[in-house]
């Protein structure tokens, strides 16, 4: 390691800790060498409703600072500048995936059809060549902001959708298919470096009789309880999901048998403890848990994990219910 100390420029800030803009405000970028050229644009996209906010550069260098500083919407570049050009900062922007959806308009004076083809390649999004009509400047501007918003709606839209695949609609814990890709991916972490790993199988004991005295919207309030408590009695970097009908797994990375007993063992006193309640009325709740941990000598793949946590839970339903059992 070198011994050399850090050095940190407060003032420029890592892309990725630059606070995502909340404000709805829209902030654009002008860089140009020229003072009366950067006031001629700025003041453009201020009259004219184009942006709420303008920040000033006077070279690509000073240009990517403000990038990282700032959340900027749009970028409009003069590509003619002294130390730091339009194409080094095309370039520099390049480095940051970050900076990828900002879109550049480069602004030239430069009659070369070779040099808006590098600008072009090198990630501008579009160009207005000298001296321009400021309509279409103007023009181009709201099209490049129209389309970075489609684009910021439908990545948000994806999110979204991705959220959906991986969530149980009714309790909004983790689904089995989140479940499994997870388990995998922890099961060969924890064997590659050698690391403890526990999985507890919950099921809900005679969940079919609280149907049937209660109702169903009861069973259904009562699966959403147990998840909450399930989620607020295990770690935050632990992972739940819901299995099946009433049934849940935890699965605890980092954790030995001895400590995942402890905190099933939480979970389940928590559960039987608690007051559920509906219309009213105390809905009765227990649950039976079962826990494998590895290492162990019958896991070949993460699902194995959960076959013997079911084996111990077959045993835990099997010897009273209400109680905690750990696989042989
Ligand atoms: P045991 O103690 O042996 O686990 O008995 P049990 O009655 O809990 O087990 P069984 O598997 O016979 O019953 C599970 C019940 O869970 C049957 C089904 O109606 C109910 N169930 C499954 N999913 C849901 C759900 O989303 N909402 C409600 N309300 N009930 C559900
Ligand atoms: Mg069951
Ligand atoms: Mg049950």
């Amino acid at each position: 390691m070198s011994t050399e100390p850090a050095v940190t420029e407060p003032e420029q800030p890592p892309a990725d800790e630059v606070a995502p803009d909340t404000s709805g405000k829209i902030r654009v970028l002008v860089v140009d060498d020229a003072r009366t050229n950067r006031q001629f644009v700025g003041d453009l996209i201020l009259q004219r409703g184009l942006g709420d906010e303008c920040v000033y550069a006077e070279d690509g260098l000073v240009a990517f600072k403000a990038l990282r500083s700032a959340p900027i919407d749009l970028v409009v570049c003069d590509l003619d500048m002294p130390r730091c050009d339009g194409l080094k900062f095309l370039r520099l922007k390049a480095t940051d995936a970050a900076f990828a959806n900002i879109p550049v308009i480069v602004v030239t004076g430069a009659e070369d059809v070779t040099r808006k083809v590098q600008a072009l390649t090198t990630g501008a999004s579009d160009y207005v060549v000298k001296p321009f009509e400021p309509n279409e400047l103007a023009a181009r501007i709201g099209v490049h902001l129209k389309l970075r918003k489609l684009q910021a709606e439908l990545l948000s839209a994806n999110t979204e959708l991705q959220r959906l695949t991986q969530i149980d609609p009714l309790t909004e814990v983790a689904n089995r298919r989140h479940l499994s890709e997870r388990l995998d991916e922890e099961y060969l972490r924890a064997r590659r470096y050698e690391r403890p790993m526990s999985l507890g199988m919950l099921d809900i004991d005679y969940f079919k009789k609280l149907n049937d005295n209660y109702g169903h919207p009861a069973g259904d309030h009562a699966l959403i309880e147990v998840a909450k408590i399930i989620k607020f009695t295990v770690r935050r970097h632990d992972f739940v999901a819901r299995y099946g009908g009433e049934e849940f797994v935890m699965l605890l990375p980092e954790t030995p048998a001895d400590r995942a007993l402890l905190a099933f063992e939480r979970v389940r006193s928590n559960i039987e403890a608690a007051e559920i309640m509906y219309e009213g009325k105390r809905l009765p709740v227990t649950v039976s848990l079962g826990v494998a941990s590895c290492p162990h000598q019958l896991l070949t793949k993460g699902q194995d994990l959960i076959m013997l946590a079911d084996t111990a839970l077959y045993d835990a339903k099997r010897s009273g219910r209400n109680r905690v059992v750990a696989a042989l």
